[in-house]
């Protein structure tokens, strides 16, 4: 059955000579894998728009019970060119696509997280947003339409207020919230530093647009992130070693890539 659907390109490979296989987060069904026959060939009509993040109408050979389904044609609905001339910009992107491609099981279809994605690609695109921002904004959204959200406000063990005066605070990875000085003692915990804190506390309650125009080089994103990505792995099984993760911090620090 061809069926038809909005996407976003979260990865591609080359596949035998001049074919390449492209994963596909679709409006309609979620993740879904699609060989794309002969776009390595010069001339290909839809060979150049199959790069990652892509916003395309696409038409698919859908055969039921296949992991594998066949890209019969590949249309650009929307251009992200700031997004593509910006290593910063295409590291934060690559690292949502990524972190997506990693959590969600195929075809399994969820229209809030199409339109985050959409989102997080619009921002990045805003020569205004500063892309840290959105990328620490969409991890916490996501975490929350896996179900796993994170609370900020009180201790996850007792609702007890805590003390957000301290220089470093304690975060259970489990919980997905602080611990008051109670429960510290008997649980683990990762320490956050006081400002990453409250950048998260801030990123719980903003909008992507407001996350990118406010967190503009701030010094708290590569903590947070790790923190964020951190949280998500925890709580997904089987998730690979996010390897844009360690691109993005190459790319931003001028250093080794992280792990
Ligand atoms: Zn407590």
């Amino acid at each position: 059955m061809i069926v038809k659907s909005d996407a976003v390109v979260l990865q591609t490979r080359r596949f035998r000579e001049s074919s390449k296989i492209v994963t596909f987060y679709t409006r309609e069904f979620g993740k879904l894998g699609a060989v794309a026959r002969g776009v390595l060939q010069p001339k290909n009509r839809y060979g150049s728009v199959l790069q990652p993040m892509a916003h395309l109408a696409v038409l698919i050979y859908r055969k039921e019970g296949r992991d594998l389904h066949n890209l019969s044609t590949a249309e650009s609905i929307e251009r992200y060119g700031v997004l593509n001339s910006s290593l910063e910009r295409m590291s934060a992107g690559l690292s949502i696509m990524e972190i997506v491609n990693a959590t969600m099981h195929d075809e399994d279809r969820n229209d809030e997280l199409f339109d985050l994605i959409v989102a997080a690609l619009r921002m990045l695109n805003d020569p205004e947003a500063g892309p840290g921002g959105v990328q620490l904004w969409f991890h916490v959204r996501l975490a929350s339409i896996l179900g796993y959200a994170i609370a900020a406000e009180q201790c996850g063990v007792c609702g007890e207020a805590f003390d957000v005066t301290l220089a470093s605070l304690p975060f259970n990875l489990a919980i997905g919230a602080p611990l008051c000085s109670e429960h510290r003692e008997s649980m683990a915990y990762r320490p956050v530093n006081n400002g990453s804190f409250a950048v998260l506390r801030r990123l719980l309650v903003v909008e992507a647009n407001e996350a990118a125009r406010e967190m503009v080089g701030i010094a708290e994103t590569t903590e947070l992130g790790d923190l964020l990505t951190s949280f998500i792995r925890y709580h997904v099984d089987g998730i690979r070693k996010l390897k844009a993760r360690g691109v993005a911090a190459k790319v931003l620090d001028g250093g080794p890539a992280r792990t």
